[in-house]
């Protein structure tokens, strides 16, 4: 059993023109075994919340906590977040011309299984994940995300999912840029993830439609750079019906 406890998060954008609040006191605990759907208008912080969970420099936490089976997080580095179990599929997913996909994904899970995975076993793994996600082979010799769509790209992300088996996962629009059918493919893999790992699971969306196929256990509305509002499944149906304006009056932020 693990748990991601976010207590009373600040976090601050760095930018050339100075920094930006955005997150104003995000409370948070997700165990093994739960979905959790953050929602949220756009630009009410949930990406940065997510960057400041995985350690993204230009994201600046100012007070508050972040602890993974009561361990420290925001002291940790970047990769030790990753060794922790800590796993980012990114909005925006980025490039790296010149890197091989295979070869950035042995690397990656190197250094989170602390050795490099015996190399006949890995091709095999890695072949069948790609399978799963009806990821064409040639992929695996393309330089990382240059030219992908944007639903290959969120593929990717989940092939990494599946290969890093983190212990809490945070999903940043993963859904977006993805049709019917690659939304279903994407969903899928993370189901049979869920049902195969005790994992905590952070679904950032701003639709409702990926939870018809990733059922949450509670649903938060995210807004002005906090969860105003959490509950189950219901939540998720009345804001497909109301939209976000309710929340967004709310929003003003607790200083
Ligand atoms: P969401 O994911 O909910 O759409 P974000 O976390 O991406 O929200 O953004 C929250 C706010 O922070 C927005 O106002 C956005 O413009 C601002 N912001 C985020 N990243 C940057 C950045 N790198 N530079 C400047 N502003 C940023
Ligand atoms: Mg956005
Ligand atoms: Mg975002």
């Amino acid at each position: 059993m693990s748990s991601l406890e976010i207590k009373d998060l600040h976090a601050e954008v760095v930018t050339d023109e100075g920094n930006k609040q955005i997150l104003k006191g995000v409370n948070l605990t997700i165990r093994s075994g739960e979905t959790h759907a953050i929602m949220g208008p756009n630009g009410s912080g949930k990406s940065t919340l997510s960057y400041a969970i995985a350690g993204h420099p230009k994201y600046a936490v100012t007070s508050g906590e972040v602890l993974l089976d009561g361990e420290n997080v925001l002291e940790m580095s970047v990769d030790e977040r990753a060794r922790a179990g800590v796993f980012l599929a990114m909005q925006y997913p980025v490039e790296v011309p010149g890197v091989s996909m295979s070869n950035f994904l042995r690397s990656a899970a190197t250094a989170v299984r602390g050795e490099a995975p015996k190399l006949r076993h890995w091709v095999k793994e890695v072949k069948e994940e790609m399978g799963k996600l009806d990821i064409s082979s040639e992929f695996a010799e393309r330089s990382v995300n240059e030219g992908f769509s944007g639903g290959e790209k969120k593929r990717h992300e989940i092939l990494q999912l599946a290969l890093l088996k983190p212990k809490i996962a945070v999903l940043d629009e993963t859904d977006s840029g993805l049709d019917v059918d690659a939304l279903r493919v994407v969903s899928d893999a993370v189901n049979e993830y869920k049902a195969n790992n005790e994992v905590g699971v952070m679904l950032i969306t701003h639709y409702t439609r990926i939870l018809k196929h990733i059922h949450p256990d509670f649903v938060h509305v995210f807004a002005g750079g906090r969860i105003v509002e959490s509950g189950g499944k219901e939540l998720a149906d009345e804001l497909e019906e109301n939209g976000y304006v309710k929340y967004t009056d709310k929003a003003e932020p607790a200083k």
